[in-house]
């Protein structure tokens, strides 16, 4: 008889393994019972940081023993966007059911890049959910990922392709008979640069339109580029508006940039990686008019959805030219009219071929809460904000340093000093102090020269009294500084 045993990576007797899992699930729970009353961030201590640079494991190690570690190290010091005061950048909170379709998406374990599966079919349908969320038309496709850096990466290579004037997938942007000229607004968010640099354009070739005092695209500012750049011998190939950008959540003027575009013969690409979704909230819809405008969308249901990272999503409003972007099968793998192949390939509608069922966290909750619910809680994000607004008005110690658009609100300790350099430091000394005592989490951002401090309203866990308690404790270390 053969003495080496079988391999497999199955647990000879399961019972023990399902012990762990079941103890698994019930810790995260009681975590998820117990957030509100955790900080919302810590430093990791050096000696945890250690454990990070232990040598590669040759031999096995009990999975009951892994899990310990995890709850001293891993799980002790996470980012904290899941808990109720967690305000920085712009995240999403995450939830329980996400976190079970992310696992059960990983039992049932399809690769979603091809094939005749009902994962995909799933991924087919959450695309096309979102599609008609957005008022897309019937002939839009999309695919979902990674984020909304990828979403926008994909749109914008449909719009350089569509609007190149050479078939760029043969020939390449050497062969482009005139410099493409991208527009967005000042506020852009960074990740346009870094599509622009990718798709081997150059970021010179993403003109920054300047904002007005709401920082809102300045739409005739925009129009006189574009015609400073046909006179030059460039070719304006589109605009990428936002709605909803990330330092201030401002959404430029979706309908008169529609319509500039249209005039011009410009691809119109939005960024809804923040106020897309405003469309399924009955209170605001109206901001964001004119999205099903859009050529191509990118949106982010790791934002405003809560879905767990990752999961964005891009839409084109032509789904024949995201098809025409991105179609490639190899030799490996050609569609037949029967069998596993005989099916429509995700990866022909983006970068990737192998695929996550990330669709899966997103069709559950969908399914669990309904759009309604979601557009309810876009609205309560904002009602919250607007009377965090109310609030810094009517104190003569704070500032708000701009217009609340959505469900970001910018403001800051208004100190004895007045330079600018002085404020800045003050308040980056606020944030900071807040920041490591676990209380909550703001960030910071520079609104036209202006430092602020910034609170990003995202977190379907976040009540009143939690945005009442970051501006005592801005007021209360804010006095303390100053030293009344
Ligand atoms: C967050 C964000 C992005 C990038 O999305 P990721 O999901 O972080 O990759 C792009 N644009 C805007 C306006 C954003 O707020």
């Amino acid at each position: 008889m053969d003495t080496r045993s079988h391999i497999s990576l199955d647990p000879d007797d399961w019972s023990e393994t399902r012990a762990l899992a079941h103890r698994i699930v019930d810790d995260a729970i009681a975590g998820l019972g117990g957030l509100r009353d955790r900080p919302v961030w810590q430093p990791m201590p050096d000696t945890v940081r250690e454990t990070f640079r232990s040598p590669v494991p040759l031999q096995p190690t009990p999975l009951a023993d892994i899990y310990d570690d995890l709850g001293a190290t891993i799980l002790r010091y996470p980012m904290g966007n899941t808990h109720p005061r967690f305000f920085a950048w712009y995240m999403g909170g995450s939830n329980f059911t996400g976190a079970l379709g992310d696992f059960l998406a990983a039992i049932e374990g399809s690769n979603l890049g091809g094939g005749d599966t009902a994962a995909a079919a799933a991924d087919g349908q959450v695309v096309d959910w979102l599609r008609q969320m957005m008022g897309f038309p019937d002939a839009a496709g999309g695919t979902l990922t990674s984020g909304g850096s990828m979403a926008n990466m994909v749109g914008l290579t449909v719009a350089r392709n569509a609007m190149a004037g050479v078939d760029v997938r043969a020939d390449g942007i050497t062969d482009l008979p005139q410099p493409l000229r991208f527009y967005a607004s000042d506020q852009v968010h960074s990740a346009h640069q870094k599509a622009v640099e990718a798709l081997g354009l150059g970021h010179k070739a993403l003109r920054q339109v300047p904002t007005d005092a709401a920082f809102r695209m300045d739409v005739n500012a925009l129009a006189a580029m574009i015609a400073e750049d046909r006179a030059a011998g460039r070719r304006p190939a589109c605009v990428i508006a936002t709605a909803g950008t990330t330092s201030t959540g401002s959404i430029d003027d979706l309908p008169a940039v529609a319509a500039l575009c249209r005039r011009e013969g410009l691809w119109l690409h939005i960024d809804g990686c923040i106020g897309a979704f405003l469309r399924i909230a009955p209170e605001n819809r109206q901001l964001v008019e004119g999205i099903d405008l859009a050529d191509s969308l990118a949106l982010d249901p790791h934002k405003w959805l809560q879905t767990p990272f990752e999961c964005g999503c891009a839409l084109v409003r032509d789904r024949r030219q995201l098809f025409e972007t991105f179609n490639l099968h190899g030799d490996y793998l050609q569609v037949q009219a029967r069998g596993i192949a005989a099916a429509e390939f995700l990866g022909d509608y983006g970068f990737e071929l192998s695929r996550s069922f990330k669709a899966l966290k997103l069709w559950m909750s969908l399914r669990e809460h309904g759009v309604e619910r979601f557009g309810a809680l876009v609205d309560q994000h904002i009602g919250m904000a607007r009377a965090m607004a109310e609030r810094i008005a009517a104190e003569p110690r704070l500032e708000l340093m701009a217009p609340v658009a959505i469900n970001i609100v910018c403001f800051r300790y208004r100190g004895a000093v007045g330079s600018e350099a002085e404020l800045r430091a003050l308040n980056t000394e606020i944030m900071l102090r807040i920041q490591e005592s676990g209380v909550a989490m703001p960030t910071d951002t520079t609104l036209h020269g202006r430092h602020s401090l910034r609170a990003a309203i995202n977190n379907h866990r976040t009540r009143p009294e939690d945005l009442d308690l970051l501006l005592d404790e801005v007021l209360r270390h804010g006095m303390a500084l100053q030293g009344c």
